[in-house]
């Protein structure tokens, strides 16, 4: 498997890019969010930069960002020209989320005066600027520039996944322990700013049930050390170990029924946390989905759940697939294809 982990690697590192393509972010787009209790749109917007180091060493099983990366350093000017072209889509939406295919606050991806310039760039439009990174990038020296130029609300995600350093660290091949992300964490809160920790549902190699029981530990392992927790279900992303696994029918992405059982269950366990869940690719095949017929009505009320901050509502869903799940989560562990 390690060298699976290589070969897919290699495969998805993209080349250097010419200037045309660090002209443009990735993409933007508008979501459903909830701030202070109000739900508002938010504004998404993914950076084109060199992407994830850590992606160029080892990556993560699941992830395929690499391809949206430049596979070199984006200048400032180049990046100055993504931040003027995703402003021209801003509507001063008050939830403003700026990610890049890795660490926002990584120098090696964005220089410390281009973090500046998109902190500026939503000062006093927007209320709350999220951006991503890895742990070891969130110290005082980059957050508190960050946090001084945009003057709102800053909230720092990380993707956690997992609080078992097993699953972390060999499953999902994280690069840091789960305690250097709640070391994070707590950094980040000491400077006054929101942390929001990432939880994967299903990494490979575990089953439907235990990657419920996972996310459900990691919600009472993390939830006195992050604002918000959000349940992430795997998508089949391309040029990953993940998607190696699946095209050889070892690997089926999660139940919309077990983001179901793992909301309802973390939330008697979130303490003060918020637990929320907004599945990408939700329905779709290489995404989490349950039978085709109920996955609309299923990923409403999901939606809904994570905003309100209701959990209830959930018990009242039901299809004949659910049977199958239960089935699945039973049987699994013997071998038995459901
Ligand atoms: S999941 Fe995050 S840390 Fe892992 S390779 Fe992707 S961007 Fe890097
Ligand atoms: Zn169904």
């Amino acid at each position: 498997m390690p060298s699976v982990a290589r070969d897919v690697a290699a495969a998805r590192r993209p080349s250097p890019a010419p200037p045309e393509a660090a002209r443009q972010p990735v993409n933007c787009w508008r979501e459903p969010e909830s701030l202070g209790g109000e739900r508002v749109p938010a504004f998404v917007v993914i950076l084109r930069t060199r992407g994830c180091y850590w992606a160029d060493l080892k990556g993560c099983s699941m992830c395929g960002y690499a391809k949206d990366t430049l596979g070199r350093s984006a200048s400032p000017h180049e990046l100055r020209q993504q931040i003027d072209w995703a402003l021209r889509q801003y509507r001063n939406e008050p939830y403003v989320k700026v990610y890049t295919s890795g660490s926002f606050l990584d120098d090696r991806e964005v220089d410390p005066s281009s973090r500046e310039a998109v902190a500026t760039a939503f000062r006093g439009r927007a209320r709350r600027l999220l951006v991503e990174t890895l742990p070891e990038f969130a110290t005082a020296e980059t957050l508190a520039p960050v946090r001084e130029a945009f003057g709102g609300e800053v909230e720092v995600a990380m993707g956690l996944e997992s609080a078992d350093p097993t699953v972390l660290l060999q499953f999902v091949n994280k690069g840091s322990p789960p305690d250097e992300y709640f070391a994070a964490a707590d950094r980040v809160r000491s400077l006054g700013l929101r942390a929001k920790g990432y939880l994967l549902l299903k990494p490979p190699y575990l089953t439907e049930a235990e990657a419920i029981d996972d996310v459900v530990r990691s919600v009472r392992a993390a939830r006195d050390r992050f604002d918000t927790l959000s349940i992430n279900p795997v998508h089949i992303q391309n040029g990953t170990v993940v998607e190696w696994l699946y095209r050889r029918r070892r690997y089926r992405p999660p139940w919309l029924w077990s983001v179901v059982e793992a909301l309802r269950r973390g939330a008697e366990v979130r303490g003060t946390a918020r637990l929320v869940s907004f599945p990408t690719a939700g329905g779709l095949p290489r995404g989490p989905h349950n039978c085709g017929r109920c996955d609309p009505e299923v990923l409403r009320a999901i939606e809904t759940a994570s905003l309100d901050q209701r959990f209830d509502g959930l018990d009242a869903l039901s299809c004949p697939c659910q049977e199958v799940h239960r089935a699945r989560k039973a049987l699994e562990p013997l071998g038995v294809e459901a």
